[in-house]
């Protein structure tokens, strides 16, 4: 990890699931040292190209405000001290209280070999399975939607799909600002086939919008009965898959039924688009056999998200465009590793290597494998439960790493006031103040993204290593490191004394390929025996990469067997509903939120360039020049937008893409960078009962002029 010195370092943009290759090169000239960083042209997912934040990571590793060593109530402290007390706490904790008074509350920024770690000591040697992430607000109602289908949490596409297919329907996703390599490569295939059809289905004429033939601009919240439409189409105009349904799939009548009633006139009604817009998309889908579905936040941030999801995944069942190339239903992540962490059983409702608490015996297996004293044998609590059970005194140690929960989850209020009453806050973080270090307890410095060495998963399953080129800052530890300390210092020195983080990566592929043969989609055996030097030298894969295997596997589904009991895949009947919060007198409009194209997350590296400060400076609303009016608003002026919940000040910026009645807001202001504009102040912690993710894309607000 010395600094770079005439070399180039090949790795990962930290951003968003496209998981685009970079490529650092260091010059000496005269006395200095340049570094350089661009696109790493020999990496499939990005082929050379960066967005705007990736072009601008260098200038984020900025010194000032990087945590350099750990605190214990605001006073400096040696690592050893921090790790003690650590230890000595939980034990004390679960002593006293149980397994379930600690938790483990991640991030999708996190590398897979962190993240394995803390699960494998929460779930295997604490023996508790609290540990939910981020990733429960990105794409928990995926996950549910894909394991309800296949029986298995598997992305079937790539992105060569999305290049190949001749009908692209993207629902939910602004693809343009928030995964914007991904965005030009679809923009590019439609230069090269001008035949390719593009259907954008958001409440918003986004960005995104520029490279749509079609432009269905729906109520917020209505996708799944326009799912539901499409299938009853699928149906009435004889395009059915009928050999793929009955050999391949279950539950195909019931599903039809629940569809049956949305006609044109219903759905156009209820979607509050014309019904020429539907006729429109309605021949496109039936007649062309190539068609990709992208979805993202749009779909999953809702209270009936993993509903949407399988409306979707039903209409590529009944058609048999699974599997296949230029075909499928594709759920793209956020985060740069919120695969990862879904590989490793980062989330509170799965165990380990992609099996379930549930799945027939994998705590057992898990057992066995990790020689694990204390199995946690059932899920724990969900991210936005988990914030009640610490504000109600059931959890009592929180760890939180690479996260900033309190302007992240909804209802922010509630959060702060949780971590305010939790007897113990560990924070591991890069810097030194950000919303959530104010209320650690502990403090610990995390290497940053130059500083880190492991493993990354995109959106299309593919295992990218990420290499550091710098050493890190002070004394900041990876935080594998700073998990198998803490759980050393507990007594657990055999389990957790790892040479170097490639051993980590091994146990984890030999735990996926542990008596699995194929029962299990996710198996990445070939890895199990990896050397440090295969490791630094392994190039990016796409899972399942069991023995035998090296190439890895392009897509999955190819055969038509899934991996439920049957093996057949299952359609799931569907009752659109909308939104939980109803419209009222009191709030008129209707909240969206969603990131811009220069930010990322709560801003606490993208924050530090001028270069993407300057996209967009403030914080805003768009409003509807109607609305404006009404409210007797001007153009930025500053607004109070109030929901049941809470209330901030905006910047009114009046669009005229902007629809009557809706308005928008991006989440990525914090309180570091702006008065009282932290948009989850607004947002109820209403979640989807079956996936726990928070309904952030929907608020009812009122707003006032200033
Ligand atoms: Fe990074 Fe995503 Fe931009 Fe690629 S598209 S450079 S992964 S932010």
């Amino acid at each position: 990890n010395k600094p770079l010195n005439n070399c180039s370092t090949k790795t990962t943009c930290p951003y968003c699931g496209v998981g685009c290759g970079v490529e650092v090169s260091a010059k000496a000239v005269l006395s200095e040292v340049q570094v350089t960083a661009k696109g790493d042209a020999s990496h499939p997912a990005n082929f050379g190209k960066l967005c705007v934040k990736g072009s601008n990571l260098l200038q984020t590793l900025t010194p000032q405000g990087r945590l350099t060593q750990p605190f214990i109530q605001g006073k400096p402290v040696e690592w050893n001290e921090a790790i003690h007390t650590i230890a000595g706490k939980i034990k004390d904790v679960i002593a006293k209280h149980g397994p379930d008074a600690f938790a483990f509350y991640l991030s999708g920024q996190l590398l897979t070999e962190d993240y394995y770690v803390a699960n494998k000591l929460a779930k295997g040697f604490i023996g508790t399975a609290n540990v939910d992430t981020n990733s429960r607000l990105c794409m928990a109602s995926a996950v549910v939607g894909y394991k309800r289908a296949f029986g298995s949490d598997t992305v079937p596409c790539n992105y060569e799909d999305l290049e190949q297919c001749d009908l692209l329907i993207m629902v939910g996703s602004n693809a343009a600002w928030t995964h914007p390599v991904l965005y030009q490569r679809i923009v590019a295939a439609k230069k090269n086939n001008p035949a390719m059809k593009v259907v954008v289905i958001d409440p918003r004429k986004t960005a995104s919008c520029d490279v749509a033939d079609l432009h269905l601009a729906i109520s917020p919240g209505s996708d799944a009965a326009l799912f539901n439409y499409l299938l009853n189409e699928t149906d009435q105009n004889n395009a059915l898959n009928i050999g793929y349904v009955k050999s391949n799939t279950e539950g195909f009548d019931q599903a039809l039924e629940q569809a049956k009633p949305w006609t044109e006139q219903a759905t156009a009604s209820f979607c509050g688009v014309s019904e020429q817009e539907l006729q429109c998309l309605s021949q496109w889908w039936c007649s062309t056999p190539k068609t990709v579905t992208l979805f993202s936040q749009g779909i999953n941030q809702s209270a009936t998200g993993v509903d949407k999801s399988n409306a979707i995944i039903n209409c590529h069942l009944a058609t048999g465009r699974i599997g296949q190339v230029g075909m499928g239903p594709f759920s793209i992540t956020g985060q740069p590793n919120a695969m990862g962490g879904r590989e490793v059983g980062g989330l509170a409702n799965q165990l380990a290597a992609h099996m379930d608490f549930t799945t027939l015996g994998a705590i057992d297996r898990v057992k066995r494998y990790w020689q694990a004293p204390k199995m946690a044998t059932q899920n724990g609590l969900k991210a936005v439960d988990l914030f009640k059970a610490i504000e109600a005194g059931d959890v009592k140690i929180v760890w939180i790493m690479a996260t900033n929960p309190v302007v992240s989850l909804p209802d922010s209020a509630q959060v702060r006031r949780a971590l305010k009453k939790c007897d113990l806050v560990i924070v591991s973080e890069c810097y030194d103040k950000t919303d959530t270090t104010e209320l650690a307890d502990v403090l610990l410095p995390a290497t940053g993204w130059s500083e880190k060495n492991g493993t990354v998963t995109n959106s299309e399953r593919r295992i990218s290593r990420q290499h550091s080129f710098e050493a890190p800052k002070g004394e900041a530890k990876h935080d594998w490191q700073a998990i198998c300390d803490v759980a050393i210092a507990m007594g657990y020195s055999s389990e957790f004394s790892y040479q170097g983080v490639h051993e980590i990566f091994a146990e984890h592929a030999g735990l996926s390929a542990f008596e699995n043969n194929g029962t299990r989609d996710f198996d990445i055996g070939h890895f199990s025996q990896i050397s440090e030097k295969t490791y630094n030298e392994m190039k990016p894969v796409q899972w399942p990469v069991p023995i035998g295997k090296p190439e890895g596997t392009e897509r999955m589904f190819e055969n038509g067997q899934f991996f439920t009991h049957s093996g057949r895949a299952n359609f799931v009947p569907i009752n659109p509903q909308k939104p939980a919060e109803k419209l009222s007198n009191e709030f008129p409009l209707t909240l969206n939120t969603g990131r811009i194209r220069d930010q990322w997350h709560t801003m606490t590296r993208t924050g530090r360039t001028s270069k993407l400060m300057g996209h967009i400076e403030q914080p805003f609303i768009d409003i509807s020049p109607q609305d404006a009016a009404h409210l007797s608003i001007v153009q930025l002026q500053i607004v109070e937008v109030v929901s049941q919940l809470g209330s901030v000040k905006l910047r009114a910026n009046i669009r005229s893409t902007q629809k009557k009645g809706q308005v928008f807001a991006p989440i990525h202001w914090t309180d570091q960078f702006a008065n009282n504009a932290v948009i989850s102040n607004l947002i109820n912690a209403t979640v989807d009962p079956l996936s726990g993710q928070p309904e952030s894309k929907f608020a009812q607000v009122v707003i006032r002029p200033v």
